[in-house]
């Protein structure tokens, strides 16, 4: 055996996976097919908002309170300055379903929290131009990671704890047996115990029973400057989260002195594959966030000072797999974590790590299973 488990893909989630493994004292191989932190996958663009009060479903603030401390417990260990504390701000009429969910998030959970009715929320934030009705619930534990600083420090941690990773190392097979799963990498056969399967928007490259289930689309990211750089620095202007008349923004504060990254998340189509990606963008495209940065954001210049363009994989449901992978009790699959996987990727990574060493999880995955996708005919998630 060359180890007890390989990681394949080392994003956000193979990376974290790596950490939480190696830590163990588990013996760990790590592929990755280009550069550590590269910007061709799901887990680059400078920053990724962290939020407790979850648009998504109150269902996910426990995860994200194991995440946020694994957070704390790297930036700690690898001395980088992974998060900024900035808070994470909610804006939106108060009845649509995203706003009752943070509600829910903050009432159910006890989060720590403020909320500012519409002219609190005007005289705190006037970066933002409220709408009528229009409320803020500010997250207090939310804020803005880093990324490429991430990726680094769980793969140095993982190194740290003896996992040996490989950058420049496509993984071309991944064959699992009754005893045993043999890799083939960069034409250079690899026996091991189990795998993990973490490679984002190419998962169904290397686990084919999940074709169709899982859909390729483009993020782009743009980046706006203001005209006054003070009232953007992070110390005034929190991470923010917006529902306004369809429009769904979501942004940072200004981390490198100059621009604000304002956004659409899942507004850009779909790819019918990664090696579909292109950096060329139809700049015309980009107008409806400047119209829309225009409208709610009126202190930055609406045309974006750059872009940049990433991917992600997304389910029909936006809800993750974390699971074994069907047919074989040797590999445990992460994939399709549709736009909002960020924040959570150490907890997945804790998770991955217990079902690959322990065989069960403490975590509640249980709608996030693999088995979910697959008895539904495979289709676009739409
Ligand atoms: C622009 C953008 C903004 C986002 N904003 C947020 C946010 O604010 N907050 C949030 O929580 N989430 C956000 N998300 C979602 C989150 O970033 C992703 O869900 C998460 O990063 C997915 O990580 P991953 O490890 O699955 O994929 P990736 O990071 O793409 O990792 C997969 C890795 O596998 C490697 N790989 C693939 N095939 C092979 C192979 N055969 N051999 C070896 N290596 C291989 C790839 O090169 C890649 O490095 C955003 C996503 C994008 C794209």
């Amino acid at each position: 055996m060359d180890a007890d488990v390989a990681v394949i893909g080392l994003g956000a989630m193979g990376s974290m996976t790596a950490w939480r493994l190696a830590r163990t004292g588990a013996s760990v191989l790590g592929f990755e097919r280009y550069g550590l932190a590269h910007d061709r996958g799901a887990s680059a663009g400078e920053s990724r908002l962290f939020r407790m009060a979850y648009h998504e479903g109150a269902g996910y603030v426990p995860m994200l309170r194991s995440a946020r401390a694994l957070w704390t417990e790297l930036a700690a260990a690898s001395g980088l300055p992974l998060f900024h504390a900035t808070g994470c701000l909610s804006i939106g009429l108060p009845k649509l379903p995203p706003m009752r969910n943070v509600r829910r998030s903050v009432d159910e959970h006890g989060l720590d929290h403020e909320i500012l009715d519409h002219d609190q929320l005007a005289a705190r934030y006037p970066q933002h131009l409220p709408r009528e009705g229009e409320i803020g619930v500010l997250d207090t534990m939310g804020g803005v990671l880093r990324p490429e600083l991430a990726v680094l420090a769980a793969c140095g941690q993982a190194r740290r704890h003896g996992a040996r990773l490989f950058d420049h190392t496509p993984v071309e097979s991944v064959r699992p047996e009754d005893d045993r799963v043999l890799i083939t990498a960069a034409g250079t056969e690899y026996t091991v115990g189990r795998v993990v399967l973490t490679a984002g928007p190419w998962t169904e490259r290397l686990v084919p029973s999940l074709a169709g289930h899982l859909t390729v689309k483009p993020i782009v990211l743009t980046w706006f400057a203001p005209t006054d750089p003070a009232p953007y620095a992070p110390e005034r202007f929190p991470a923010f989260i917006r529902d306004t008349d369809g429009t769904h923004l979501f942004g940072v504060p200004m981390l490198d002195g100059m621009s604000v990254k304002t956004g659409f998340a899942d507004a850009w189509g779909d790819l019918p594959g990664p090696e579909s990606f292109t950096r060329d963008f139809d700049e015309a495209r980009l107008r409806p966030v400047g119209e829309a940065v225009r409208r709610l954001l009126p202190g930055l210049h609406p045309d974006p000072v750059r872009y940049a363009v990433y991917l992600d994989a997304y389910t029909r449901d936006r809800t993750a797999v974390v699971d074994r992978l069907p047919g074989t009790d040797r590999a445990v699959v992460l994939a399709g974590f549709s736009g909002h996987g960020f924040k959570l990727a150490p907890a997945f990574g804790q998770i991955a790590a217990e079902l690959t060493l322990e065989r069960g999880t403490g975590f509640d995955v249980a709608n996030m299973t693999a088995s979910r996708l697959l008895t539904r005919p495979a289709g676009k998630p739409g």
